[in-house]
C-alpha cells in the first residue's frame, strides 16, 4: 500500500458520517488520528512526503499526549493542588507557590518568573533558556485562571507542525511554516509512560539497543529530590518509538535549534514531569526543527570516542553542522 493510495482512501471514506464499518480502519489512519488532536484547525500537524513513497510505519499511532502503560500509577488528583493566586500578577512573584521551587539565577533578581513577552509571544527568558533547570508552571488547579502568564507549556503547542520526508536519507523530520522566535514553546515529546522494567525489558527486545535509546526519555530530572520525596528515586521513561506526537520525529543535530526542558504542573507530579522542546535561536520559516540528543552528556561520549573499540559500535551522526562531534553515541 503505497501513500498515495492511503492518503485517498483516507479523503474518500474516512470524513463519512455513519459508517461504523470504518472504525478500525480510521483508528489506524495517521490523518485521522491527526485530526483528533485538539488543534487540529488551529494548529494543525500535516504529514508530507515530496521525496518517496515511503510512508510512516503502518502500526505507529499518533497521539496528543502522554499515556500511563502497565504498572504506572498517577498520583491521586487530590493532592494535585495549585497556587491560591486571584489575579494574574501574583504568579509572577514569589507570593505564587507554583514558583516556589523554581531556580533563581540572579540572586539580586528575585523575580521566580521566567517568561518574557516579545512579539505578542510568550518566550522563556533568555538567561535561563542557558541552563538545564525545570520550569514550574501554574495549571489547571490553580485559582489565577487560563490566562495566567505562567502558562505556557500549560496552554499547549501554539504552532502547526509538518512532519516531512528529508531529501538526505534522514528519514523523517520536523518543521514548521512559521517564523518561531527565540525562547518559545514548541511542543511537548509524548509517548507511553513506563516503568524501569519495562524499558529494559523493551530495550532487550530491540534489535539495536542504542536504536532503541532513541526514543526513549528518563524522567529523572528530580532523582537529585529523593531524599525529600523517596518515590523521586523510582524513574519512569517515556518510549515514543510506538505510540507518540509528531515531535518523535525530531531528528539530532550537534547544533541544535531546540532544547528540552522539564516542565512541572502539580508538584506532586514531578515524577511524571513533561518534556518541553523550547527554540533556543530564532528559526526562519520552514526550517527543520532539531535537538541534540545528548545534551549536557559531552564528557561521557569524549569518553567513549577515545574507546577505539568501541567506536565500531557507535552511531555516526548525520547532523551535517560545522561543529558535529560525529557519533551520537
Ligand atoms: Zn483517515
Ligand atoms: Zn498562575
Ligand atoms: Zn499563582
Ligand atoms: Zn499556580
Amino acid at each position: 500500500m503505497d501513500t498515495e493510495y492511503l492518503f485517498k482512501i483516507h479523503y474518500k471514506s474516512h470524513g463519512k458520517p455513519n459508517r461504523p464499518d470504518l472504525k478500525n480502519e480510521k483508528a489506524k489512519c495517521h490523518w485521522c488520528q491527526l485530526r483528533a488532536f485538539s488543534t487540529s484547525k488551529t494548529f494543525p500537524v500535516a504529514i508530507v512526503n515530496d521525496v518517496d513513497s515511503d510512508f510512516i510505519p503502518r502500526d505507529f499511532v499518533l497521539i496528543e499526549n502522554c499515556e500511563p502503560g502497565k504498572g504506572i500509577e498517577l498520583p491521586d488528583p487530590e493532592f494535585c493542588v495549585g497556587c491560591e493566586c486571584t489575579d494574574h500578577d501574583t504568579c509572577k512573584s514569589d507570593e505564587c507557590s507554583c514558583l516556589q521551587d523554581m531556580t533563581v539565577l540572579d540572586e539580586t533578581d528575585e523575580d521566580k518568573y521566567v517568561y518574557e513577552s516579545k512579539g505578542g509571544k510568550d518566550t522563556l527568558r533568555a538567561d535561563y533558556l542557558d541552563t538545564r533547570e525545570p520550569i514550574y508552571e501554574c495549571h489547571d488547579k490553580c485559582y489565577c485562571g487560563e490566562n495566567c502568564p505562567n502558562r505556557v507549556v500549560e496552554r499547549g503547542r501554539k504552532i502547526t507542525l509538518q512532519i516531512f520526508r528529508t531529501e538526505d536519507n534522514r528519514g523523517w523530520g520536523v518543521r514548521s511554516k512559521e517564523y518561531i522566535s527565540k525562547g518559545q514553546f514548541v511542543d511537548k515529546y509524548v509517548g507511553e509512560i513506563i516503568t524501569a522494567e519495562e524499558t529494559e525489558r523493551r530495550r532487550q527486545l530491540s534489535d539495536v539497543a542504542q536504536k532503541k535509546d532513541v526514543y526513549l526519555f528518563e524522567l529523572d530530572k528530580f532523582k537529585g529530590d529523593a531524599d525529600r520525596d523517596p518515590s523521586l528515586a523510582d524513574t519512569v521513561f517515556v518510549d515514543g518509538e510506538f505510540r507518540s506526537g509528531p515531535t518523535r520525529f525530531i531528528n539530532h543535530s550537534c547544533d541544535p535549534n531546540l532544547r528540552i526542558f522539564a516542565r512541572v504542573g502539580p508538584h506532586a507530579l514531578k515524577r511524571f514531569h513533561d518534556l518541553a522542546f523550547f527554540a533556543v535561536k530564532d528559526i526562519p520559516a520552514g526550517t527543520e526543527l532539531t535537538f541534540d540528543y545528548v545534551d549536557g552528556e559531552d564528557e561521557k561520549l569524549e569518553e567513549e570516542k577515545r574507546d577505539r573499540r568501541k567506536k565500531k559500535e557507535m552511531t555516526k551522526c548525520l547532523c551535517g553542522s560545522d561543529n558535529c562531534r560525529g557519533y551520537l553515541w
